[in-house]
């Protein structure tokens, strides 16, 4: 018998086994050493966590209790998130390979969504609307939708889940995640952790496996009633287009290629500094990876030095030390593809000023170093396509007008950098940036508090704040007459 721990299922309260039998192993990209093998998840264990979820939707311990009393529960899950931040980041840090550091930050700020969501679950009501038959009374009320699925990527595993399980289950629905086949282990302890807060079996559950089984039997199957979705666009585009077919709602937050804009009023060596923070953090991993770097041909050369300075004493090396600066990408296939990305920049013509090579950083892992791409166009690959690793491409340009145009110039709007000390100039690019969120002397900032939109084929619907409860309620109307006058006319409409 080995002695790597197996990870079943999370279903109706308990570890479920996969209805296959079989299991896969998860790797610490740092090291390839195996950590544990996750439930290989197909349509038979998704059926039984989805009737799971839809026998808890209509349990009168989850239907009738009080909005509240479930902000009382979302409060009691982030604090135990928050007792367990150190064992769910280094989790995290050893499934994914970004820095413990970095997962440690994210660990932090977890609890704060569900706080966030708590205080917001008794404010989640309809409204009495003024028709002008004054003998009608007519209210709205925002409805759960019934039991959403949450498909999540393995960059920020419980952050990104949280996204959608958060606001999902403050609107009262119950959730089936599948999580990354990269990163299950977290996602799975996240549901234990539910359970111990209070939440009643079958409200939380987690499927790990496989997208092609897993996860397409979940988007597939016919009691869902909403799909949230983080991944690559492609993928997204075929969850939203199944999510029509069969008119549920999905919301969809997909890849990004975000422009960071360096003017020459701006403090260059911040600028460098977000520039580095905007490609080279969490190895380039993230949606919102600044990955298109545009300076103003007057500071061009200066923040190119810095951000090459920087880049080339970056620290790779073991995620979980202090030290380190840089961890691997998250498994073979991603490094490779990161790999494959710069040698066709260098047949499109670019120049890698420094970084352009794979290494294993003496831990045998899948590390990539961080580059740096210079003589790159708005046409090439590189510059259109998400690559998702530590690599930069670094534009100049001449005017205002132009770089308006380069920025938008691109499939994806998830967000854009600015840099400036020019207040209208600020709220100019603020303005026409063709991006749903738009940073300003600062990159990577995000909270549950300020919601987000992909715009163009970077998303669909919003995350976090107020508005994305909208994305997990559905509205009713209720029309009651309040008139003891017998019908008048009975084919004309009332209203
Ligand atoms: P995917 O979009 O394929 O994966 C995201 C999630 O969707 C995973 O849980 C995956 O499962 C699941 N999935 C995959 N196929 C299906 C399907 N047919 N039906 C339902 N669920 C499915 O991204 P990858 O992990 O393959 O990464 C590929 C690229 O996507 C990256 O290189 C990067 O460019 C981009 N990406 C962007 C992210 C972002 O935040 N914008 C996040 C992650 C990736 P499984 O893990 O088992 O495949």
């Amino acid at each position: 018998m080995s002695d790597i721990p197996r990870l079943d299922h999370f279903v109706g309260g308990e570890r479920l086994p996969p209805a296959s039998g079989e299991y896969f192993e998860s790797t610490n990209p740092a090291t390839r050493e195996v950590l544990y093998e996750a439930a290989r998840g197909t349509g038979d264990d998704i059926g039984r966590a989805v009737a799971s979820a839809a026998t808890a939707f209509e349990d009168p311990r989850w239907r009738d209790l009080s909005q509240s009393r479930r902000g009382r529960l979302l409060r009691r899950l982030g604090d135990l998130i928050g007792e367990h931040a150190g064992e769910l980041a280094r989790m995290e840090s050893q499934d994914n390979g970004k820095l413990l550091r970095e997962m440690r930050g994210q660990l932090a700020a977890l609890p704060e969504y569900y706080f966030y969501y708590a205080g917001l679950a008794d404010k989640i009501h309809g409204s009495v609307v003024p028709t002008s038959d004054r003998q009608v009374l007519n209210y709205t009320s925002r409805e759960p939708l019934g039991v959403v699925g949450a498909i999540t990527p393995w960059n920020s595993p419980l952050t990104l889940t949280t996204s959608k399980l958060a606001p999902a289950l403050c609107a009262g629905n119950t959730v089936v995640v599948k999580p990354s086949e990269h990163t299950s282990a977290s996602v799975l302890r996240l549901a234990e952790l539910a359970l111990e807060a209070g939440f009643p079996p079958g409200v939380v559950n987690v499927v790990s496996g496989f997208g092609a089984e897993a996860g397409q039997a979940l988007v597939d199957h016919p009691r869902l009633a909403k799909i949230s979705f983080t991944g690559s666009t492609a993928t997204g585009s075929r969850i939203a287009a199944a999510a029509a077919g069969r008119f549920i709602g999905s919301t969809l937050e997909l890849g990004g290629k975000s422009p960071n804009i360096v003017f020459e009023d701006a403090d260059v060596a911040n600028a460098a500094m977000g520039v580095v923070a905007g490609i080279f953090a969490a190895a380039g991993q993230t949606c919102i990876a600044g990955s298109r770097v545009y300076a103003h041909r007057a500071v061009y050369d200066e923040l190119l030095e810095r951000v090459v300075a920087r880049a080339r004493t970056i620290v790779m090396g073991d995620p979980l030390e202090d030290g380190t600066e840089l961890g691997p990408l998250a498994f073979e296939a991603q490094r490779d593809k990161v790999a494959g990305y710069v040698e066709l920049g260098r047949d499109e013509g670019a120049r890698v000023l420094t970084g352009g090579r794979v290494t294993d950083a003496g831990l045998g892992g899948y590390f990539y170093e961080p580059t740096v791409l210079v003589d790159t166009g708005q046409d090439m690959r590189v510059v259109r396509e998400e690559i998702f690793g530590p690599v930069v491409a670094v534009m100049p340009f001449d005017s205002e007008e132009e770089i308006v145009r380069l920025a938008n110039d691109s499939d994806y709007g998830l967000a854009a950098g600015v840099w400036t000390q020019n207040l209208s100039r600020a709220h100019r690019m603020a303005a026409r940036l063709d991006a749903g969120t738009v940073w300003v002397n600062t990159y990577r900032a995000m909270s549950p508090m300020s919601p987000r939109q992909g715009f163009k084929s970077s998303g669909a619907g919003v995350e976090h704040g107020t508005e994305t409860i909208k994305e997990y309620t559905r509205l009713k109307s209720v029309w009651i007459n309040t008139s003891q006058e017998p019908v008048a006319d009975p084919f004309v409409m009332r209203g």
